[in-house]
């Protein structure tokens, strides 16, 4: 934990990974780019992957997320534990999202670690990046858009479900005072191979 990964500041050019272009708001879609911000994402990515690799063994689909502090640095991780738990509400993005204002709240209490970029305590997470391997439902980008976090960073796009770029962009929608920067396709290979070989693995088991 704390492994600094040389996340860019917010406000400075991201690039997607690929040109998918689906935005819903019709903005311009970034170029991508060999280096600079997108190896932080990768970097973030393949941990949200690691992640994401351990909820089979609890019997949850392989989906993993990252909430990363402005200055790059993990405040928290978690898989979908929804099957685990029997909370509906258990997906990876509201379980690091809680636990990431959680640990912030902890630090601020204790008068310790204070992380760079003015995230002290509270809910707000304004600066923070939230890094997920796959496109999150509308439920997440809800609580995404009620965290203020400033960017999402997703592996492969859910053309069932997804609510910030393919059947929905709720984090992008002018309606809402609080919109989010969207990177998307990051490692989206790794991660819809993950997705694949559960759903073959349990098919194979019924
Ligand atoms: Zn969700």
């Amino acid at each position: 934990m704390g492994s600094d990964i040389g996340v860019p500041v917010p406000g400075q050019a991201v690039s997607g990974e690929a040109a998918l272009g689906r935005s819903v708001a019709g903005e311009a879609v970034p170029v991508a780019t060999p280096s600079g911000p997108m190896t932080a994402w990768r970097s973030a990515m393949r941990q949200a992957l690691e992640f994401a690799a351990q909820a089979p063994a609890w019997g949850d689909v392989p989906i993993g997320a990252v909430l990363l502090a402005p200055d790059g640095s993990v405040l928290s991780q978690a898989a979908n534990e929804r099957e685990a738990t029997g909370d509906p509400t258990a997906h990876a993005e509201i379980l690091a999202i809680r636990r990431g204002a959680q640990r912030l709240q902890e630090d601020t209490a204790e008068g310790g670690r204070s992380v760079d970029g003015g995230v002290a305590g509270g809910w707000r997470l304004e600066r923070c990046t939230l890094v997920v391997t796959l496109e999150p439902c509308t439920m997440c980008a809800g609580a995404i858009v009620a965290a203020r976090i400033g960017r999402v960073v997703f592996g492969a796009f859910d053309p069932k479900a997804g609510a910030v770029a393919s059947l929905w962009d709720v984090v992008r929608d002018p309606r809402l005072n609080h919109r989010v920067e969207v990177v998307s396709g990051v490692l989206a290979e790794e991660s819809t191979a993950l997705l694949r070989e559960f759903f073959a693995d349990r098919r194979r088991s019924e």
